[in-house]
């Protein structure tokens, strides 16, 4: 245990359960730094006067150096702790558990369940735990214990989202037996196929899950719609069992034709109304513009960072302009669900993003649905940035 101080005008912040630990509110961080500690030290925060706020773990990420564990002194972060949070977490997803028509859910979330640098997500009797630092890393058999203590399950894997040697690891294998992939999972009675052998993706985005069914239940009946960075094509899958007259779907990465084929087909839908192009959005814009092709609904999900052949896109600097090209093809009355993901803007923010949008292509509108994180992404009350999703359905005025 290496012992932390901390500023004064930040201890308040950690007494009040501020759960990152960051470089500016130690005292003296370049003596940690040369102390060169082995990543996943436990450290124990004082005060000035040397007095215990708190336990945490070094963990360098690209947020803060590390995460509280606890404010208990007494409490040892051992077995027991980890089974502990884990119970705990389980317990607040009970209902997703037993819910018939979804297996697909997160069911640790980081420091919204109590330890930063850790998710843990559910795949149809499949764990998938992610990695977030080689601190948290470092807890990995306790951690692995714990679960399966508390989980029946068919197969554990991990990725791990640090740097790391890639040779090091398979596909992410850890213990149960090894799944097939596709795997196939449910989400409120709509199948999708999910792989852990092709990256940090596996096929779906699980906190997306309300935003789906309100797009399928509330807004693509008898419609025309436009889903664009479609990756394997799960929004358009939804639009279709909704009742969509045709879904295109236009996305950059060719493995992204095979897997949307793959998420129509096991749901039995036929793929001649629903055209999937591997295709750059922003060319595809044009493209539809010049030939005056509008649509009923567009779908707006672009990564917050993403290089194309002549074009680096960021959320932050070129959203309204995107945003614009999507109103100049979608109907008079029509929808556009606006998704963005990146914790450095906040609804607010986004939304004055959208008013850029709009004033661009000269056109007004409304918002009519907002959805943010599902239940199952708990976020922590004091670190905002972790409630980064926002899921904002426009209505472009006629
Ligand atoms: N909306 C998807 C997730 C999108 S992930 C879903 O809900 O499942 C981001 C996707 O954007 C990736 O599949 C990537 O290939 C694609 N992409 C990035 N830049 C692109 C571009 N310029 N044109 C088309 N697709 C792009």
């Amino acid at each position: 245990m290496y012992e932390v101080k901390l500023h004064e005008k930040h201890v308040e912040k950690f007494k009040n359960q501020y759960p990152l630990i960051f470089k500016e509110g130690i005292i003296g961080y370049q003596l940690l730094e040369s102390a060169k500690l082995e990543e996943g030290t436990l450290l124990k925060l004082v005060d000035e006067r040397g007095k215990y706020v708190a336990t945490g773990y070094l963990g360098h990420q690209n947020k803060g150096i590390g995460w509280v564990l606890t404010r208990n002194e007494k409490e040892k972060i051992d077995l027991a702790y980890f089974q502990r949070k884990i119970y705990q977490s389980i317990e607040k997803r009970l209902g997703l558990f037993s819910n018939p028509k979804t297996n697909a859910f997160r069911v640790f979330n980081g420091e919204g369940d109590g330890i930063g640098g850790l998710t843990i997500d559910f795949y149809n009797g499949y764990y998938l735990i992610n990695w977030y630092s080689e601190g948290i890393y470092h807890y990995k058999s306790l951690i692995v214990e714990a679960l399966k203590n508390a989980v029946e399950y068919d197969g554990i894997y991990e990725k791990l989202r640090f740097d790391h040697l890639e040779s090091e690891h398979n596909d992410g294998f850890i213990a149960g037996k090894e799944a097939n992939f596709p795997l196939v999972v449910k989400e409120n009675g709509v199948n999708i196929s999910v792989f852990f052998n092709e990256g940090a993706m596996v096929g779906v985005f699980l906190d997306q899950r309300e935003v789906r069914k309100s797009i399928r239940n509330n807004y693509s009946k008898g419609k025309t719609v436009l889903n664009t960075f479609s990756y394997t094509g799960v929004f358009s899958v939804f639009a279709a069992i909704g009742g969509a007259k045709s879904v295109t779907s236009v996305d950059l990465a060719k493995r992204s034709l095979e897997h949307t084929q793959t998420n129509f087909e096991l749901n039995k839908l036929p793929l001649e109304p629903h055209p999937i192009l591997v295709e750059d959005v922003f060319h595809y814009f044009k493209y539809a513009h010049k030939k005056g092709l509008t649509f009923d609904l567009v779908i707006l999900d672009p990564p917050s960072y993403a290089k194309s052949k002549d074009f680096t896109f960021s959320a932050e600097k070129d959203y309204p302009e995107l945003l614009a090209d999507a109103i100049r093809i979608t109907k008079k009355g029509g929808i556009i669900v606006a998704s963005n993901n990146s914790s450095t803007i906040s609804l607010d923010k986004f939304k004055q993003i959208i008013g850029r949008g709009f004033n661009i292509a000269n056109e007004r509108f409304e918002i009519v649905e907002i959805h943010q994180l599902p239940k199952d992404f708990r976020t922590h009350y004091l670190y905002e940035e972790s409630n980064y999703l926002k899921v904002v359905f426009i209505k472009v005025s006629k």
